[in-house]
């Protein structure tokens, strides 16, 4: 009797912390989408003056009787304007594909126009660095399963780093691959690379490596959290291998279709 009597026990108190547990999953939940509604309308209301200031700046810089100073001035504005545009887009993106409200709705994407869309987008950016980009088909179509938008958006990221990190005169390779259920994106650089330690903390909003050679580079530190949100959102994963002054190598895989 008394055996029962302590199992009863236990398995009430169990019961409790499960509940506890579970209340606490719930509160954190919420929280954290609150956090994201919070972040996506403060974005919001950013923009819109924004592009106010934005379009004065341009008008002031058009006008013909303006000193050296002020259109040095002026346009340091402008680019720090345009930045902030690009912090804007890239919260309100983010927020987009965290929401759980607005799921992926997935058709078959051939990822052989996704790399040729991004090729369009970085291909100008990299012949200015003087950085050669290779892009590697596989013997047949590669076509993965998702939203083609989101999966540009991928492809675009992890080449413009790759072209951003990576030294004038080296080259960045971009390969598709078919496994049995999967379809891989491979996107490598003989870049500046990323600790161990760094690699971790890939893909955690605003995140940027304090190695200086990357700290040069303009960002800001959303992109891979972007990258990292849409892969998930597609029950995909994304691995990552770096050497330090080696190169990296983004590994994506994909439910085929
Ligand atoms: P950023 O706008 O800073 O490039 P990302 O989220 O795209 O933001 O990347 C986060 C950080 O990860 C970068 O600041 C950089 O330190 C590191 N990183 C990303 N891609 C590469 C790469 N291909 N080679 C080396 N470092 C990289």
């Amino acid at each position: 009797a008394l055996d029962i009597g302590h199992d009863l026990g236990r398995a009430i108190l169990n019961a409790r912390t499960f509940e506890r547990e579970h209340r606490l999953v719930g509160e954190l939940k919420a929280l954290d989408d609150y956090k994201g509604q919070l972040l996506a309308t403060v974005a919001h209301e950013l923009k819109n003056p924004l592009s106010s200031v934005l379009g004065h700046l341009e008008m002031l810089e058009a006008s013909p009787d303006l000193t050296g100073t002020t259109r040095t001035s002026l346009s340091a504005m402008e680019r720090g304007a345009q930045r902030m545009v690009k912090v804007i887009d890239d919260l309100l993106l983010l927020s987009k594909v965290e929401d759980a409200a607005n799921p992926v709705i997935a058709r078959p994407v051939a990822l052989d126009d996704v790399v040729a869309s991004a090729m369009d987008l970085v291909s100008v950016a990299a012949q200015n660095k003087g950085v050669t980009v290779h892009v590697v088909r596989a013997a047949e179509p590669v076509v993965a399963r998702g939203d083609a938008d989101e999966l540009d958006r991928v492809c675009t990221n992890l080449l413009s780093n790759a072209i951003k990190y990576t030294p004038a005169g080296r080259s960045v390779t971009v390969r598709l691959e078919k496994g049995d259920d999967e379809a891989l994106l491979v996107c490598s650089d003989e870049g500046i690379g990323i600790s161990a330690s760094d690699v971790e903390r890939l893909g955690t909003e605003f995140f940027r490596s304090t190695n200086p050679e990357a700290v040069a580079q303009p960002g800001t530190g959303l992109g891979l959290a972007i990258v990292r949100r849409i892969i998930e959102r597609h029950s995909g994963r994304m691995e990552v291998t770096s050497t330090l002054g080696e190169g990296s190598t983004f590994t994506v895989h994909l439910p085929a279709a």
